[in-house]
């Protein structure tokens, strides 16, 4: 079997390294000069809509796959005749609008912040009265890691806020005074069989995935938040991994957005969970049923960028440093991995105990 993956970063290098102990075989397209995947298949080095290269996936692989959100739908398009394409390209198109989104939100009756489309600045006034303030201003299309968007907090923003992203299609939406963040992830096969991991908390840094500990023990909120999973996966005739960022705020649990693909909060199922993310996505698009999600150990993973001392990208540090750095940062953590991400200077921490603080 050979899987295509649209993308050869560190996502994909981690489905590629599931892959290989499924016996797989990987081919990726990537027009970086050395991408992280490439350790694990051959790489296209080609843009991610070009033609000739997405043919040529599509003629060489058995299932095409992507790693990231900004794939061109139409890329997907091209090729969805020929060969399978999950997740489906119009779950892809639906996650790449923030107002359709929403809108499938709202069709799932899935809470979520109050929101307003943006057209003009008159929109947006009526957006801050409507809404209330704070509030905040995204851009509909292209926005992560906090990218694109404005908190406003004060109606003499509104101008300075309309020229700097005004050229964009835009959304607002309530600020969400929330308690935690949380993101679930599931999986679905193409016969509808459906596997979701346990709750995992996550705390963003500048609009940046900063951390994430796993399992949540709150059943009721795990039930809550597997029925949105559950009701999205049918809804969308959904292959393959899924995940769903929320808000946890008093009672309510309120959707923020969801991406069509192994999420970067799941990270951590690779050590703690029975099936990881990664091979149960590889699972589910190839036809097979998901394997187990529980849980086998109480996670949490850092995400370390640079304000971590300097590490060797392709640093082989023994588990004892490992050990030690873990501690140093996070006392009382009782054992540690550390993986070096393909970013310069990024690393991730897992470590393990029962009662972790953040
Ligand atoms: P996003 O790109 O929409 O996932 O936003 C990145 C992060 O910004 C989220 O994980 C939250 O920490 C924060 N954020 C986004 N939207 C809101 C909101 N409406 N209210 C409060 N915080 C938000």
């Amino acid at each position: 079997m050979r899987i295509g993956i649209i993308g050869a970063g560190q996502l994909g290098q981690m489905l590629g390294t599931a892959a290989k102990d499924l016996g797989f075989e990987c081919r990726f397209i990537d027009p970086s000069e050395s991408p992280p995947a490439g350790s694990t298949g051959a790489v296209i080095r080609k843009a991610f809509d070009d033609p000739a290269a997405l043919a040529q996936l599509a003629a060489d692989c058995d299932v095409v796959t992507y790693e990231f959100e900004n794939v061109p739908v139409e890329a997907l398009h091209a090729i969805a005749d020929v060969v399978p394409v999950y997740p489906p390209p119009a779950a892809l198109a639906i996650a790449q609008d923030r107002w359709h989104e929403k809108q499938l939100f709202d069709e799932l009756d899935i809470p979520l912040p109050g929101y307003r489309v943006i057209d003009s600045r008159q929109d947006m006034r009526a957006a801050a009265t409507d809404l209330g303030l704070p509030m905040v201003v995204k851009t509909r299309r292209f926005g992560y890691d906090g990218k694109g968007q404005v908190v406003i907090r004060d109606l003499h923003q509104i101008d300075a806020v309309w020229e700097h992203l005004g050229d964009e299609p835009l959304i607002a939406e309530a600020w969400v005074a929330f308690d935690y963040e949380v993101s679930i992830i599931g999986v679905r096969n193409s016969q509808g069989a459906v596997a979701i991991w346990p709750l995992t908390q996550n705390k963003h840094v500048d609009g940046i995935l900063h951390s994430s500990r796993s399992p949540v023990e709150n059943q009721a909120l795990f039930e809550r938040a597997s029925a949105y999973m559950n009701r999205m996966l049918n809804h969308l005739d959904y292959v393959g991994v899924l995940a769903l960022e929320l808000f946890v705020c008093n009672d309510a649990l309120l959707a923020n957005e969801f991406a069509p693909r192994v999420h970067n909060s799941g990270h951590w199922t690779i050590e703690g969970a029975v099936t990881s993310q990664f091979t149960n996505h590889l699972l589910a698009i190839t036809g097979q049923s998901p394997a187990s999600t529980a849980c086998s150990a109480t996670l949490a993973c850092l995400t370390w960028w640079a304000k971590f001392p300097p590490l060797p990208v392709n640093s082989r540090m023994g588990e004892s440093a490992c050990m030690i750095m873990t501690r140093r940062r996070v006392p009382g953590a009782s054992w540690g991995i550390l993986r070096c991400l393909p970013h310069p200077r990024q690393s991730e921490t897992i470590y393990c105990k029962q009662s972790l603080k953040l």
